[in-house]
């Protein structure tokens, strides 16, 4: 073999090696999906989110399941590694049964913590089938925390819903909101809190607070993978969603003294001096 070839090969191996090396040892993505139900897709009645057990409920959990799965298999496309999905709706959601392969699931209660076993090892949070705030007149089923008491909550003088709730939690630990799903509403609220790097995929546009333009399973479902692999790539560009302690907080909600009169508003003001205790305010 004469010396030429062989310093040839050389960099031919050396190349190989180069292009082999950074796949052999990228860094994990990890992915953390904080999922609610009143957001997915044909969902758009409290009668399918409120009561465990009525039948509308268990359909809609199985709706929820396949945006999950479509977002799970989107995020694994673009290149996450490890994805966790917390089941974040009050009365929980999740049908084991339809777990897509590639995420492991939380759920049941009770649990520490409002985002368990989220930290810092994660590099993006996707909410998914989220709701708008409390009081957005297209947004179905809007609330923020109870529907029934119909809780508002302000952060340093601006009104937050749980999009900004959830996402000041992991902007604790540097991480973004990097999609959020819901209905058009939703979106809206997304783009004003993440601003436009966030990827946003609207499953709905709401009409009033119980009634919405309902989008075909089919298109829903390929826009939420898309939308998740898409998602992927503009980690890199999502700034963490971070509110500056002390936080001066405000929340407003009903209390019902008799349940056949109306509620009575109560107003509660302080200050929040953990966003890790932003949820017990
Ligand atoms: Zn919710």
């Amino acid at each position: 073999m004469n010396g030429r070839l062989c310093s040839i090969r050389w960099v031919g191996l050396l190349l190989a090696l180069v292009r082999f090396v950074p796949i052999a040892g990228a860094d994990p993505i990890r992915i953390y999906i904080v999922t609610d139900l009143e957001g997915a897709s044909g969902v758009y009645q409290f009668a399918q989110t409120r009561e465990p057990g009525h039948p509308l409920g268990e359909k809609a959990k199985e709706y929820l399941m396949g945006d999950i799965a479509a977002v799970v298999r989107g995020l694994r496309a673009g290149g996450a590694t490890d994805i966790v999905v917390l089941d974040g709706h009050g009365p929980q959601a999740f049908v084991p049964h339809l777990m897509e392969p590639g995420a492991t699931y939380i759920t049941g209660k009770p649990r520490p913590g409002p985002l368990t076993e989220l930290d810092g090892s994660f590099a993006g949070m996707v909410q998914l089938a989220a709701h708008a705030m409390m009081g957005t007149p297209d947004g179905v089923l809007c609330h923020t925390q109870s529907s029934r008491t119909e809780n508002r909550y302000w952060y340093n003088g601006v009104e937050s819903g749980e999009l900004a709730q959830c996402a000041a939690i992991a902007g604790h630990y540097d991480i973004p909101t990097i999609m959020v799903t819901g209905d058009e509403a939703t979106c809206r609220e997304a783009e004003k809190f993440f601003g436009p790097e966030c990827v946003k995929v609207a499953v709905k546009r709401g009409i009033s607070r119980e009634a919405a333009a309902l989008y075909p399973f089919e298109e829903t479902r390929q826009a939420l993978y898309d939308g998740a692999r898409r998602a992927v790539a503009v980690i890199g560009r999502c700034k963490p969603y971070k509110l500056s302690l002390p936080i001066q907080a405000k929340k407003e909600y009903l209390v019902f003294d008799k349940p056949s009169e109306p509620g009575r508003l109560v107003t509660k003001e302080g200050t929040i001096d953990d966003v890790l205790k932003l949820m017990s305010f």
